[in-house]
């Protein structure tokens, strides 16, 4: 009884916590796409998985399988399509899984679902997903849907002192010091600390072009630098994301009726 993953209750463990706890159902989101030649192509789903355990743990939540794939990885904040290994899905396929889910969700019962999403490129179409979902399950539903980035809990002071020399934005933050450093603290073995590259921060015009400009991505994948990543950042951006989304989700919903 004590698993905060979903999948491994059977359905009637699953059914009698709906019903008697009403716990909070997080959905993480990710994507299969390059970070680099030192993180592994899952990391977007890794980390919004790894956060959403840490979270539902903390205000006894459950968390569903992680929708794996995303939407179409983009130049200036995934490296773009260009890579091996990336593996993205059409906007209408990820708004079709998001809303299937969350009609799901509502038929079962569930009250309050958390969508916790780990990749950029994702956000509208959750959006979309989520608003098809809600029309879908109709008026009637007692279910309500919150939606997140989970870096938009780390705060400006606990950036400031992961980012010494100044945070460069979360777009460009791919496989760079953020995601670096909550992967050496939630999964340290699937991270290459030795291959971490050495190029400065992709420097982008203020337009886009397509097809996209493949050369205005650096060859590593890499947008800035990894360089100063540590386990122990990663644990302090971890753990201050996972509090604050805990009570996010218990001051977010409305009261039980
Ligand atoms: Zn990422
Ligand atoms: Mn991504």
């Amino acid at each position: 009884m004590s698993t905060v993953w979903m999948n491994q209750l059977s359905w009637l463990d699953y059914q009698s916590r709906i019903q008697q706890d009403q716990p909070p159902i997080l959905l993480p989101v990710g994507a299969l796409e390059q970070h680099g030649p030192h993180l592994p192509l899952g990391t977007d789903g890794l980390l919004s998985a790894s956060v959403a355990a840490d979270a539902a743990a903390r205000v006894g939540g459950l968390v569903a399988p992680t929708l794996s794939y995303g939407y179409k990885s983009q130049p200036k904040c995934g490296g773009g399509q260009h890579f091996c290994g990336t593996t993205s899905v059409d906007a209408a396929t990820l708004i079709g899984s998001v809303r299937d889910a969350v009609r799901e969700f509502a038929r079962h019962g569930v009250t309050k679902l958390v969508v916790v999403n780990g990749h950029y490129e994702n956000q509208w179409f959750l959006i979309e997903g989520i608003d098809l979902g809600l029309r879908d399950a109709g008026p009637g539903t007692q279910l309500e849907v919150m939606r997140l980035e989970y870096w938009d809990f780390m705060t400006p002071d606990t950036l400031a002192d992961v980012f010494p020399q100044g945070f460069p934005g979360f777009a460009l933050e791919h496989a760079a010091v953020l995601e670096t450093s909550m992967m050496l603290h939630y999964h340290p073995s699937l991270v290459r600390l030795d291959l971490i590259p050495d190029d400065g921060p992709a420097d982008f015009p203020p337009y886009d072009m397509y097809p996209t400009r493949t050369d205005w991505v650096p060859a590593s994948g890499v947008l800035s630098s990894a360089k100063g990543s540590s386990a122990e950042k990663g644990r302090l951006l971890a753990q201050e994301v996972a509090v604050r989304i805990a009570q996010a989700i218990e001051n977010g919903f409305s009261p039980a009726k």
